[in-house]
């Protein structure tokens, strides 16, 4: 209330700049850099939160699923900065239970402070069938911590992993066309299979090849491509349970992980 009370009370309410449209209205919001910077819908006389600290843009006009609101690139400052996208509605009324548990965990070792609220960017997001959330564009388990390493979607063309709640950066094979997720999940470490399209004149495939499908721990290629900053192995044999063992496999994967971690407990939404 004190919040929506500011807003319609600031003259900046009138001066911030046109963002991105809200799902409710289907009017543009307004971004309003004074801090703490927010996106205020003047149809609907509503304020949202957002990350702060960085850049905030359009992300490509794609919208929420699950409420339709536009979503939108935060760019945390500085070469390392992470990029995620974040749905404005979402970020603010997570649409799960017990996700406040894993904004407790998220925020410890993160550099992701959201403003006012929970804040659950699209990362954190584990609805199954958003294609934008975590459990999309989740690849595999970090190394370092209990975080998932995720695909930055606006790397290209230094395609990046970043995890969601450590430092931790895995380069992707540079100057690559395009990197995605795919549904598939490698059969030896659970990890989301990732295809590359290389890079014509760059690309490491024979006969000049561009197109590359595999697990970026278990590929032979893929492995021998991928750089790892800010931790100390990314290997499936020395990482945590990460190996081909039978008891060692599972845990970490995405598709088993709901009986093992306590955070993802709300996965069967
Ligand atoms: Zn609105
Ligand atoms: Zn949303
Ligand atoms: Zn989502
Ligand atoms: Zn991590
Ligand atoms: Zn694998």
């Amino acid at each position: 209330m004190d919040a929506l009370f500011e807003a319609e009370f600031s003259p900046l309410s009138d001066s911030g700049r046109l963002l991105s449209k809200c799902g409710k209205c289907l009017r543009y919001v307004r971004y309003i850099s004074t801090q703490p910077s927010r996106l205020y819908c003047g149809t609907c006389e509503e304020i949202y939160y957002i990350p702060q600290k960085g850049t905030i843009k359009l992300y490509k006009e794609l919208t929420c699923p699950l409420d339709n609101f536009e979503l939108l690139i935060f760019s945390m400052p500085g070469p390392e900065g992470k990029s995620f996208p974040l749905c404005p509605f979402c970020y603010n009324s997570p649409p799960f239970e017990g996700i406040e548990t894993l904004f407790g965990a998220a925020k410890t070792g993160s550099a992701v402070k959201p403003g006012k609220g929970a804040g659950m960017p699209c990362f954190l997001c584990p609805h199954p069938t958003c294609q934008y959330s975590m459990i999309s564009q989740g690849v595999c388990a970090c190394p370092e911590c209990n975080g998932t390493l995720v695909l930055d979607p606006v790397s290209a063309p230094k395609w990046r992993l970043y995890c969601n709640m450590c430092n931790c950066l895995v380069f992707l094979p540079e100057g690559a066309h395009r990197i995605s997720t795919t549904r598939d999940h490698c059969p030896e470490c659970d990890s989301t299979i990732i295809e590359v399209d290389f890079n014509k004149k760059t690309t490491p495939l024979k006969d000049g090849a561009t197109l590359h499908v595999g697990c970026v721990l278990c590929d032979e290629l893929l492995h021998s491509l991928v750089v790892m900053k800010h931790g100390k192995s990314f290997s499936r044999h020395r990482g945590r349970g990460r190996g081909r063992g039978r008891g060692r496999r599972g845990g970490r994967g995405r598709g088993s992980r709901k009986q093992e971690d306590p955070k993802m407990s709300f996965h069967g939404f």
